[in-house]
């Protein structure tokens, strides 16, 4: 056993890797965070893809603080509920991208995809299709960690080593509609979902190809199969509208939803539920759902929520998406060179550059520590970006130019940080 490591066995991560390889981050305000040696760095990745607002904003803290002071935390399954929940669950209400919504509540982005696929399933069953229990989803794309969300993840490095996954999970190129088309007999009449993120964002940041979710929705339509938009990174302004469903102009049966909507403040996610689930749902009154999380409408995780939907909406920062897109966007775009940066992608807050061949993202990500810069390898070959909105031209600048001095770096042998 390794004497040299942490006790804390981080996520995506090497287990081996020794207690030096840690960069330790102590404080942040804006987009940018502090580590224990008072370096500053931008925070090119919003932490993960989260932190909207931006950090250190008090008055999340302070309605944090209030609500702990009042009600700490009390559970809301089976009769039980709490004002912060119902009033969260009532503003998610209202923004959702389809009328007549409901809103489960969860504590992260798997788990709300796990709950969207139970949910898909069960109102199939009690609509009547108990056949109906085929989730389709595409490739690349990130869904989470847990069983189900892991099985509609399509990234096959993620998957290896860990055993059966769930049953009745098929998946499909990500901008190939014809492919839907082509699913095979066994999967006639058994579709129950079809699972998409706006832009797909962990997965590598792949805009979809026009017109690829009126396809979806016509699709789903079609089959009697419930379409689940994951707006877990572009919900909450990503895409310059409360929903990347609005970007694209879709109407989901079923969001799933997390990150944004606190900014990261605390552990929220969850799912909106629309009408066509909602019927299947409440039609039987003595029906229950069995399903549902401990720390599901937790009173002080909610007030933060709603703490940060203020600023969210006060300051209009999802206006600032597109600006995003025309600094960011633009100022990596003209790093492609096709010798070190041989692509760009992405669009409005979400952006990623495709490295040469040879060209290590983790050795670029590395360089461009010691330029005052946090972006995030995705694969083995891009880096991503998904700033706070907050993010100042400079900001974005600082970023563009410490990539081309980390891949010069990188190119001449120079160490990272
Ligand atoms: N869906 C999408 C689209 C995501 O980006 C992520 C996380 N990056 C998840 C689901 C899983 O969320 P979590 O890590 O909170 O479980």
């Amino acid at each position: 056993m390794r004497t040299d490591v942490p006790p804390l066995l981080h996520a995506y991560a090497r287990p081996a890797a020794d207690r030096s390889s840690y960069v330790d981050i102590v404080a942040g305000d804006g987009a940018e965070v502090v580590d224990a040696a008072g370096r500053r760095y931008v925070d090119a990745l919003g932490s993960l893809w989260y932190c909207n607002v931006g950090h250190g904003r008090a008055e999340i803290a302070d309605a944090v603080a209030e609500q702990m002071r009042t009600l700490e935390v009390f559970h809301t399954f089976d009769r039980f509920t709490n004002p912060a929940a119902d009033a969260v669950a009532e503003r998610l209400a209202g923004l959702a991208p389809m009328p007549d919504t409901r809103v489960f509540l969860t504590s992260g982005g798997s788990e709300s995809v796990e709950t969207a696929v139970k949910l898909a399933r069960i109102a199939q069953h009690w609509a009547g299709h108990p056949e109906r229990t085929v989730v389709v989803s595409r490739r690349p794309s990130y869904h989470g960690v847990t069983y189900a969300a892991l099985t509609a993840t399509g990234l096959a490095a993620n998957q290896q080593g860990f055993g059966p996954l769930l049953p009745d999970v098929v998946q499909v190129p990500y901008d190939d509609l014809d492919a839907l088309d082509h699913l095979g007999p066994e999967y006639e009449g058994r579709i129950a979902a079809v699972i998409a993120e706006p832009v797909v964002g962990a997965g590598g940041v792949y805009p979809p190809p026009e017109g690829y979710f009126a396809g979806l929705r016509e699709r789903c339509d079609r089959w009697g199969a419930f379409l689940i938009v994951d707006e877990v990174i572009c919900g909450f302004g990503r895409l310059g509208q409360w929903w990347g469903a609005q970007h694209f102009g879709v109407r989901p049966d079923l969001v799933t939803f997390a990150k944004g909507v606190t900014s990261g403040y605390l552990p929220l996610g969850g799912v909106l539920v629309g009408a066509a689930v909602r019927e299947a749902l409440e039609a039987d009154e003595a029906a229950v759902f069995r399903h549902g999380y401990t720390y599901g409408g937790h009173p002080t995780v909610a007030a933060a929520a709603l703490a940060n939907l203020d600023l969210l909406e006060k300051e209009d920062l999802i206006a600032r998406a597109p600006a995003i897109g025309e600094r960011l966007g633009a100022g990596l775009g003209s790093l492609v060179d096709g010798t070190d940066v041989v692509g760009h992608r992405g669009t409005q807050g979400i952006w990623a550059i495709e490295l040469a061949e040879g060209l290590s993202a983790n050795a670029v990500r590395d360089a461009l520590l010691g330029h005052g810069v946090i972006a995030r390898p995705i694969g083995t070959s891009a880096l991503a970006y998904c700033p706070p909105l907050v993010v100042t031209d400079e900001q974005m600048d600082r970023c563009v130019e410490g990539t081309r001095r980390a891949i010069a770096d990188v190119r001449a042998g120079r160490s990272g940080a």
